[in-house]
């Protein structure tokens, strides 16, 4: 079913692994010269992934590519960089998404049940204008769509039968996307305990990349805001998740956003703050920050949304005491701030 081309398109396939095992390469060839293509393609997919957010199909030639995408993992696993990890995770099953959305229904289904182990049933339906190629069985559905905030993917919003949900070829793809994120996650989590010395050079590179991309890990580093004690669980929260790497909703981010502008955080700095996110586009979080800040768009200043509605979208988080006298996130920002003020803990000016 699947040719080598196949698994130059996606080596996170077992079937790629197999033929890396059969090739019986080791770590100590790694060195050669004849090994040369793969690390500087394994190097070129890491920085795509933390430059870009998306790794290209350039490839030099079908075994550069299938052997090139373990290096990168190795090497990633080395640098030990969670965001780093999380943002290749995320761009190599970007790009596996755009190439499985126009494969063949077979091909999908292949991937789907002998990679993935999804149940699902091949469909010829067309419902409301919808042409359905596949229906899903409903723990796999779920299993990867629950991150998935479009309403879309809502079950309430899906055709279902007898535990099935019916998918589009291209919502099987996006599925796939999630499936592909886990494992390559999963995968660079498992770094060889030394680093091999053929590898140090590019190990330190994949480092340097790391820094220029996704800057100076922030450890918790709050943005520079007026009173950064007073801010509330949830934005503290999503601040937090952020530094993790880990992956905030839409809501979250304009949750963020928002906040620290109406608090009279200076827009470099809150551009700053979402730097360690996994799909951090300089240019596109800039935009946003602006278009929120009434600079942009219809000049409308955007403030917070409400607790309530936070609680609906799951940004609320461990909400305290000062939480059940308040309304809106900036409410407790106001409120904790003169507590803290009448305490004596304002912030000395810098
Ligand atoms: S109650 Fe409001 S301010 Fe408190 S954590 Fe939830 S959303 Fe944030």
């Amino acid at each position: 079913m699947l040719t080598r081309a196949d698994l130059a398109k996606y080596p996170f396939l077992a079937e790629a692994s197999d033929y890396v095992r059969e090739l019986g390469f080791s770590i100590d060839e790694i060195a050669a010269p004849e090994f040369g293509p793969v690390l500087d393609r394994a190097e070129k997919r890491l920085e795509e992934a933390l430059s870009k957010g998306q790794v290209s199909n350039d490839s030099i030639s079908e075994s550069t590519e299938i052997l090139s995408f373990p290096v990168s993992n190795l090497i990633l696993g080395l640098v030990g960089e969670e965001r780093a990890r999380r943002r290749f995770a995320l761009a190599e099953a970007k790009r596996a998404y755009e190439l499985l959305r126009q494969e063949t229904p077979e091909k999908i289904e292949h991937i789907a049940s002998k990679t993935f182990g999804w149940k699902l049933k091949r469909l010829d339906v067309r419902l409301v204008r919808r042409f359905y190629d596949f229906a899903v069985n409903l723990t796999d559905y779920l299993h990867n769509s629950i991150h998935l905030r479009e309403p879309r993917w809502s079950l309430s919003n899906r055709v279902m039968d007898q535990g099935f949900v019916y998918v589009t070829r291209e919502e099987a793809a996006r599925l796939i996307e999630e499936e592909v994120r886990a494992r390559i996650l999963e995968r660079s989590s498992k770094p060889p305990g030394e680093i091999p010395r053929q590898l140090g050079s590019r190990v330190e590179r994949a480092r340097g990349l790391v820094i220029k991309w996704l800057g100076v890990p922030a450890h918790y580093e709050l943005p520079s805001v007026p009173m950064p004690e007073a801010m509330p669980p949830c934005v503290r929260h999503l601040i937090d998740s952020l530094n993790e790497g880990k992956n905030v909703q839409h809501m979250g981010r304009f949750t963020l956003a928002s906040f620290l502008l109406n608090i009279g955080t200076g827009e470099e700095e809150i551009v700053k703050a979402f730097k360690p996110a996994t799909d951090f586009s300089e240019r596109m979080t800039r935009y946003q920050v602006e278009h929120i800040g009434g600079r942009r768009g219809g000049r409308t200043k955007y403030t917070c949304p409400m607790c309530t509605t936070l609680k609906t979208h799951g940004v609320c988080y461990k909400p305290d005491e000062l939480c059940d006298t308040i309304r809106n996130p900036l409410s407790y920002y106001k409120k904790k701030s003169r507590i803290l003020t009448n305490k004596g803990l304002k912030r000395e000016p810098s």
